[in-house]
């Protein structure tokens, strides 16, 4: 039964939610909208109502809901300046995992305008549906008309979970649609997994300052929905036969609804840097003992040809911009080499590089806890063995 309330009061039988309605669930009777059983929630009609008599209730109790409906596994993908976002290619090989334990379709979620040639590259990796909304309100990203699309989308098809990157847009519109759909979020999942009872999705992370690891479940409500952040996940390999089935949707949303517009695009080059992409990563801690010995980092990494990274104590000292920070309220980063500098190895540090391929800690503390985790440890004063690794590097080339 739909839980769509017309005011009688209100509604002047304008007919205009009819012609909105994807599943012919509205007449008008006796000048006034009626709604039949067909009606799946979609909201479609709310947006369109010139005089706002539709709306789903909104106070007391949440009504129950019928979670056996909810089925398949949604990944959202990012998608900016034609490109698609890392990230979404991780959680498609994340989400293939969860939908064949779950028997059921991995589909991707695909906004944006002018973006149907980005449909295959998520069929090649594991989708096995797209569903699409092409409109030039899209064009880029806006809580409003992404948060309304996605909604709409979620009460028509019904995913049983979904998952979005922990990036600044996805934490964004995964907290809006959370919200309006009235269902759980478990922010920065760092593991995903199926309940033992076959059905719910057990969601772990940090919490408590990292100290424990909290497994979080959404029992009674759909979807269950996780943001992961970049370079958790594995990503799959691609399979370039696989195809797909593409579902297109249209945007229905009225420009008054839209209160934030693009005005033009500008890079911030200053301090930048792409941590989450590098293969190499020189980070430098507390134990550098001012701001002017970055310096023996950056000559480093760039004789590695690596990045530069830095602890949070760093970063809070004021030596080097937070864009450099890695660890749980910094970068999570997968290289295949950290070299870690005068960091102590605290574990909201190590929750942001422990998977690197190899590590090296150079730490003048035989008992630093970042020894316990490094591959390769070296027991010195970073002022003299940074220099000297450089040297020698230099040398080699
Ligand atoms: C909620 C929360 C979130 C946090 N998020 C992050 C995060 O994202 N990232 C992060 O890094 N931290 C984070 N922290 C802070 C974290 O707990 C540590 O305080 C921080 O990582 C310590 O930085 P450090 O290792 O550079 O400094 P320290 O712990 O002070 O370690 C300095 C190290 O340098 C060594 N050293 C000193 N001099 C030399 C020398 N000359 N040569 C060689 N070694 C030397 C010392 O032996 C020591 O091991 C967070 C904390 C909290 C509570």
């Amino acid at each position: 039964m739909s839980s769509l309330r017309i005011d009688n009061e209100l509604c002047t039988g304008c007919g205009l939610c009819v012609d909105s309605c994807p599943v012919s669930a509205i007449s008008i009777d006796d000048c006034l909208a009626v709604i039949s059983d067909a009606c799946n929630d979609c909201g479609a009609c709310i947006s369109v109502c010139p005089v706002e008599a539709l709306s789903f209730p909104r106070e007391g109790a949440l009504q129950e809901m019928p979670i056996e409906k909810y089925s398949d596994v949604w990944i959202f993908c990012e998608e900016e300046h034609h490109k698609i976002a890392h990230v979404t290619f991780e959680l498609l090989g994340k989400g293939r995992e969860l939908a064949d334990r779950l028997g059921c379709r991995l589909c991707a979620v695909l906004f944006g305008h002018e973006v149907s040639d980005l449909v295959s590259p998520l069929y090649r990796f594991g989708a096995e549906r797209v569903y699409m909304v092409d409109d030039e309100r899209l064009h880029s990203y806006t809580t409003a008309p992404f948060a309304r699309a996605f909604t709409s989308l979620v009460r028509t098809h019904k995913p049983e979970i979904v998952l979005i990157g922990a990036t600044t847009r996805g934490r964004d519109l995964a907290g809006a649609v959370a919200t309006i759909l009235e269902t759980g979020l478990t922010a920065d999942c760092t593991g995903l997994d199926i309940a033992e009872d076959g059905k719910n999705l057990v969601q772990t992370r940090p919490a408590f300052g990292g100290n424990i690891m909290a497994r979080i479940m959404c029992m009674k409500r759909r979807p269950q929905m996780s943001t992961v952040r970049p370079k958790v996940m594995i990503m799959s390999q691609p399979d370039e036969s696989r195809q797909g089935e593409l579902v297109q949707e249209k945007l229905v949303i009225k420009e008054s609804e839209i209160l934030t517009k693009v005005v033009e695009y500008i890079k911030d080059d200053k301090g930048s840097v792409n941590l989450a992409d590098a293969d190499i990563i020189v980070s430098g801690g507390r134990g550098l003992g001012k701001p002017e010995n970055f310096s023996l980092i950056r000559e480093l990494a760039d004789a590695l040809g690596g990045v530069v990274g830095a602890s949070r104590a760093a970063v809070d000292a004021g030596w080097i911009p937070y864009q450099h920070q890695v660890g749980q309220t910094g970068r999570t980063v997968r290289p295949k080499l950290y070299i870690a500098c005068g960091i102590s190895g605290a574990i909201q540090h190590l929750a942001g590089m422990r998977t690197s391929d190899v590590i090296v800690a150079v730490n003048r503390d035989p008992e630093a806890p970042i020894l316990k985790i490094a591959t390769y440890g070296i027991v010195g004063d970073l002022l003299k063995v940074v220099p000297e690794l450089t040297r020698k590097l230099k040398e080699r080339h």
